[in-house]
């Protein structure tokens, strides 16, 4: 587990701060972008403190570390336990756990993992908030669905009957320029457009990281996912002891 690290008031409040100020810039309403604070690698307590400073949606990668978090939440603020959003990749191994637990699945990128959600989420908990991850730039090495194979992906998800189809995540490829973020989000962008009209309940692109945020602002985006500018840096080889220890 990384260290709770000193400043996590002050860095959350700062990214909240340019957040708002690029929301302004766009001419969007203020408020119009949800921050999604991904506290992976981070204990409990750091999310705690998040959460004391009004933080409500986090973001997990890993579905043990994660529904921990989901349960110590629970526990704690039973009226008021945050949004959590997987958004890890997922194996149907682990299929189960996350539509017991999770608010809503990020990563989606194949039918059978999107299936399994459907009929493991259970009939008691409201339906599962989806979002198809996009291979925006193509990149051999990233998940997700190929931009051109988007709209028969999400055709096939909107039956299944426990999940809500929400939007589109993606993780664009780093760029130097802002101009050329822009046009990967841009992209994505116009297929969201495109999809809203065959499906007006859409309402979420999740896209812009803490390099990205504003470009991803000025196209759109309705959630960005913040991690190590609210949490500090993590610590990836002492999570590894642990998990092996
Ligand atoms: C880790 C992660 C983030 C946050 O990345 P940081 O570099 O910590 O800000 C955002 N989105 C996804 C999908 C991630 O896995």
């Amino acid at each position: 587990m990384s260290e709770l690290k000193p400043g996590l008031p002050e860095r959350l409040s700062s990214v909240v701060a340019t957040l708002r100020q690029a929301e302004v810039d766009a001419g969007r309403e203020l408020g119009s972008v949800t921050l999604i604070a991904v506290g992976k690698t981070f204990s409990v307590e750091a999310c705690e403190l998040a959460y004391a400073c009004g933080q409500r949606a986090f973001g997990e990668n890993y579905v043990q570390e994660g529904i921990e978090k989901i349960q110590a939440f629970k526990e704690a603020h039973p009226e008021d336990p945050g949004e959590w959003h997987f958004i890890g990749p997922l194996q149907a191994n682990k299929t189960r756990a996350v539509a017991e637990h999770f608010d809503w699945v990020q990563s989606v990128d194949r039918l059978r993992i999107a299936g399994r959600l459907s009929v493991q989420r259970p009939m008691t908990m409201p339906l599962l908030n989806i979002l198809i991850e996009v291979n925006v730039d193509g990149e051999s090495t990233k998940s997700g669905v190929s931009l051109d194979e988007v709209e028969a992906f999400a055709a096939e998800v909107a039956h299944l009957p426990q999940l809500k189809l929400r939007g589109l995540m993606a993780i664009p490829a780093p760029q130097e320029t802002s101009e050329a973020r822009r046009q990967s989000l841009a992209k994505l962008r116009a297929l969201f457009e495109k999809l809203q009209k065959t499906y007006p309940d859409m309402d979420t692109l999740s896209m812009g990281m803490s390099a990205d945020m504003k470009e991803a602002v000025l196209e759109g985006s309705t959630m960005v996912r913040v991690g190590r500018a609210i949490f500090g840096p993590r610590d990836y080889a002492s999570a590894c002891q642990s998990t092996q220890g």
